[in-house]
């Protein structure tokens, strides 16, 4: 589960700085799956790197998987994020003089787990890609590599994924197969899901979608059929 309550956070220095969660308050039950969706701006990047622990509030109280965040210091934020937190930046950010299997590895090997290249070769499975363990990313197609993002921040089973605009440098058909399989994890392992995107259609997979508007959440309901 995760909550969040009146949440504040600003980035940036002198002239450049801005005031970007503005009070935002949100409760996400486990294996709940919300889409976030606002205009560019509205803070969405910024709400799912606060709740996963990648950037700290200023104020207001950030709650995950029973773990008051801000009275975390930087290793045991480190650390509970290796354990409980499941990443997919929307540019992947994989290693790129790794293969995808050493990617894929590497969340298991830092937080000192057993098995790290059995299981990560069982995770680029899982995605379709047990064919590709050897390649670099740069050997791998835009797909591929949102796949090896997925299976690197799935690997260590985290009971929270969290994924910006997981589809939004993908084709139609490699978009929704990435959608398949993020809801079959969800699904699988009763993850919590909590996905930024401008696709529509993965919005009307999500229980719950939550509309920011310049740092506050301006709505929050059941997905509209579509
Ligand atoms: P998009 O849909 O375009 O990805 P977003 O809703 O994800 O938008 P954020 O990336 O959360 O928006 O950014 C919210 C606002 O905060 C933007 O106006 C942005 O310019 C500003 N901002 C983001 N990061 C910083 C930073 N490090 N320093 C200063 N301002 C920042
Ligand atoms: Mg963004």
């Amino acid at each position: 589960a995760i909550r969040l309550a009146d949440v504040h956070l600003s980035l940036g220095h002198a002239a450049a700085r801005v005031h970007i969660l503005k009070g935002i308050s949100l409760a996400v039950r486990p294996g709940e799956a919300i889409g976030l969706v606002g205009p560019s701006g509205s803070g969405k990047s910024t709400l799912l790197m606060t709740l996963a622990g990648l950037e700290r509030a200023d104020r207001g109280a950030v709650i995950v998987a029973g773990q008051e965040l801000g009275g975390l210091d930087e290793d045991a934020l480190a650390r509970f994020r290796g354990r409980n937190i499941g990443i997919v930046f929307q540019s992947f950010h994989l290693v790129p003089t790794m293969t995808a299997l050493e990617n894929v590895a590497l969340p298991i090997e830092l937080t000192g787990g057993r098995d790290a290249f059995e299981r990560a070769a069982a995770s680029l499975e899982r995605v379709g890609l047990g064919h590709r363990l050897h390649h670099y990313p740069s050997q791998l197609s835009g797909g591929e590599q949102q796949r090896v993002a997925i299976a690197r921040a799935t690997v260590g089973h985290p009971p929270i994924l969290v994924a910006d605009e997981p589809t939004g440098n993908l084709d139609e058909a490699t978009g929704s197969s990435i959608v398949e399989l993020l809801f079959d994890l969800k699904r699988d392992r009763h993850a919590t899901l909590v996905l930024v995107t401008h696709d529509p259609s993965l919005a009307a997979r999500c229980d719950r979608v939550v509309h920011l508007r310049s740092g506050l959440v301006e709505a929050d309901h059941a997905p509209a059929n579509l």
